[in-house]
């Protein structure tokens, strides 16, 4: 391998111990490898020069040039800001900190020719840039020109150390002084057919780039590199299933199947559930694995099908799991699962984070001996400690951030890996359901229980809570339950948390009559319980929540869904909330309460809830709108590699095309021995590796 590339980054030129702890803690660079592959993820265009007159409301980051001509400080201690007047002659902006006052204080000083770069804001009179980008003009123009000049993802903390993007570039620069050449990573064939420039180029090119075309092309190299490997690992391990994984028989449909069919079933399967059945079924008899994925709509009955398809595994002498994303979620499963099945004589037992000491001893012992059928839990369950006897089948449910890394976590639970259906409501894209659930052959629902109302969705901004509050009672009156559900974003806890809680005492004083409860995530799982189990049997009327509702709870009773600030929700997340009503036979409503003065988009966003209920129809629209945002975070967790330069989202052409290319590659070489490819296979087997070594160390 190459010695320089693996160094320690400390002993490059320019970084050393500090600024190497530094790099490592803020940017995981550690080696001079990773810091090649610390890509700038825009590039500006610094030729251009702006003249104060010429600010406009609006604009993107710019640079100016001129001098500050006073200082002076607003507010004390954390409010504490510090401005500066700049003028270039033609007009005068104000420079703002809010941070790191005194570094600052003594960095800049008046009478100095800047050059300054940053975003204007319109402020009072004028303009202001908060937190500029300075340089004195001596050094700008002592330095050679990089026309593209390169952005890099920086933190706060690095920011402080004053390690700016041309920081960054300085080292990589510095490392490119001692390397003669970088190896070609893609084999000449792929290279050739899909006009890619040499990874060399590209990673040259991504650094130090005089023209937006070469930083095009780099940066669809470096991508394309990235989706191939990420696909080639996909289909290597599709194949290495298909051909190589032997699945257990599950030939027998017996007694237990039967019998709760025949007697405890209370409805009729649709067409749909019994198509899917079929299809399961058939997987589970053809003595390879099954990888499946079981996609349905919200309330299109998915739960019902992945405990008939459990009785077939514990029919012919398998355990099976059932596997839910939060602890709600899975006691819910455990409570519906344990009722129905217990009549039929089947042991089902629950193993979450809170099920512990003698308890969770006691399941365990009995997970071990056989006697435990279904075991329902969250991500518990793949946890090393957890040992079947015989575990031939492992359900998956609603769960997106199950990828193939975890799902190989399975595999190992007993010496053939078992059956997995993965179950989910979240339609995709195909281009992204093809990569997240690359190796799944997939099953839809297609169609909900009869006798269903469509949802009526009506969106209301908060001025108008008298008539919400009419129709509620209404609702309640006639003996129907009510959620109503808070926004919780992660990044403000607190906030979120205090609005939950207002929200729940404005609600216990707007219906004095009802009996208001109350979920979040923040509640031990033992008052979590107790809130959904009284909302569930009817004890209490409303209840207030968070997002730990989202995903599949089932309260066929409830008839009203409320969401507060509903302009915070994506599209998937209002369709997923509005999936918790609906479920019994009578009329439900879904209540959007938004503020009053909207943006063009969010308008939009709720008037595709009010127009339709369709899952797949709210998906397509999601995308468009939110962008890749989000569902990138979520389909990311579940790949066997980051992406950092390619978005599953938004590059789905390239996706596609090294998708082929690598379907090609599997193809022509499935004993992976030709040697034109070994560099492929080679590179496949690295990559594994440094994702592994990365995953013990953070
Ligand atoms: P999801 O697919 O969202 O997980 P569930 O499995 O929770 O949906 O089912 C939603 C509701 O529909 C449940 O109350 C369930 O008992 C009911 N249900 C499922 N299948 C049928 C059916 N064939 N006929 C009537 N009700 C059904
Ligand atoms: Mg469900």
């Amino acid at each position: 391998m190459n010695r320089f590339l693996d160094q320690d980054i400390m002993y490059l030129k320019g970084v050393g111990q500090v600024r190497a702890q530094l790099l490592a803690s803020e940017l995981n660079i550690r080696t001079v490898a990773d810091l090649l592959h610390c890509f700038p993820f825009r590039h500006e265009d610094r030729t251009q020069v702006y003249r104060v007159c010429d600010l406009r409301e609006g604009m993107q980051n710019i640079q100016l040039r001129g001098r500050i001509v006073d200082f002076s400080t607003m507010g004390e201690g954390a409010k504490r800001r510090l401005m500066a007047t700049f003028t270039d002659g033609t007009g005068f902006i104000t420079l703002v900190w809010f941070r790191n006052l005194r570094n600052i204080e003594r960095m800049y000083r008046m009478g100095v020719d800047y050059q300054v770069f940053g975003e204007p804001k319109v402020f009072q009179h004028g303009f202001s840039m908060a937190h500029p980008e300075m340089e004195e003009m001596e050094v700008v123009r002592n330095r050679p020109l990089l026309r593209m000049q390169p952005v890099y993802h920086l933190t706060e903390k690095l920011t402080a150390k004053a390690i700016t993007s041309r920081t960054i570039n300085a080292l990589v620069a510095n490392a490119f002084e001692k390397i003669r050449s970088l190896p070609e990573t893609l084999s000449p064939d792929i290279v050739a057919a899909h006009r890619l420039v040499s990874h060399e180029q590209a990673i040259r090119d991504i650094h130090f780039s005089q023209s937006a075309e070469a930083v095009t092309l780099a940066r669809r190299r470096l991508k394309f590199e990235e989706l191939f490997y990420l696909q080639l690992s996909i289909l290597q391990y599709a194949r290495n299933r298909r051909t190589e994984t032997l699945g257990w028989s599950f030939p027998k449909v017996g007694e237990y199947f039967l019998k709760f069919y025949g007697e405890v079933l209370p409805f009729q399967l649709t067409a749909a559930q019994k198509r899917v059945i079929k299809e399961i079924h058939a997987d589970l008899q053809s003595g390879r694995q099954m990888n499946r994925l079981l996609q349905g709509d919200v309330g299109s009955g998915k739960t019902i099908v992945a405990a008939l398809i459990a009785l077939l595994a514990i029919d012919n002498g398998f355990q099976a799991c059932i596997m839910a994303p939060t602890e709600i979620l899975a006691e819910q499963h455990y409570a519906g699962l344990a009722a129905q099945l217990q009549a039929i004589g089947v042991r089902v037992e629950l193993l979450t984070g809170s099920v512990k000491g003698k308890r969770r001893q006691e399941v365990l012992e009995a997970l071990r001996m056989g006697d435990v059928q279904i075991l329902v839990g969250t991500h518990a369950l793949i946890e090393p400690g957890v040992e079947f006897r015989n575990l031939g089948l492992a359900v998956i449910d609603e769960q997106h951030r199950f990828g193939v890394k975890q799902r190989a976590k399975l595999w190992e639970k007993n010496v053939r890996p078992p059956h997995v259906l993965v179950m989910t409501a979240t339609p995709i894209p195909r281009t992204l359901a093809m990569t997240v659930y690359g190796d799944l052959d997939v099953s839809i629902i297609n169609e909900l229980p009869p006798g269903r109302k469509p949802i009526t969705t009506r969106h209301y901004s908060r001025i108008a809570r008298d008539r919400i509050q009419a129709g509620v009672v209404a609702e309640l009156k006639r003996g129907r339950q009510v959620y109503i559900v808070y926004p919780l974003i992660q990044e403000n806890e607190k906030l979120d948390l205090k609005a939950l809680e207002e929200g729940y005492a404005d609600t216990v004083r707007a219906y004095p009559e009802w009996r208001v409860g109350k979920i979040h995530g923040k509640m031990k799982p033992a008052e979590k319980e107790a809130a959904m189990r009284d909302f569930a049997q009817g004890e209490t009327q409303i209840l207030v929540s968070t997002t730990v509702i989202e995903v599949g709870v089932n309260v066929p009773n409830a008839s009203v869904m409320i969401i507060e600030n509903a302009e915070r929700f994506g599209l998937a997340q209002l369709h997923q909330l509005r999936g918790r009503v609906g479920r019994g036979a009578e009329q439900s409503y879904c209540i959007l309460v938004t503020k009053e003065n909207l943006a063009e988009t969010t308008r939009e966003r709720m008037q595709i809830m009010v127009e339709t209920n369709d899952g797949f129809r709210i998906a397509e629209a999601d995308l468009k709108f939110r962008g890749p945002g989000d569902l990138e975070g979520t389909a990311q967790s579940g790949l066997p590699f980051r992406l950092q330069v390619a978005s599953i989202v938004g590059d789905s052409t390239l996706m596609s095309e090294t998708r082929e290319a690598a379907a090609r590659i599997v193809e022509a070489d499935p004993q992976e021995t030709l040697p034109q490819y070994r560099i492929l296979w080679n590179r496949l087997r690295q990559l594994k590796e440094d994702l592994t070594n990365y995953s013990d160390i953070s």
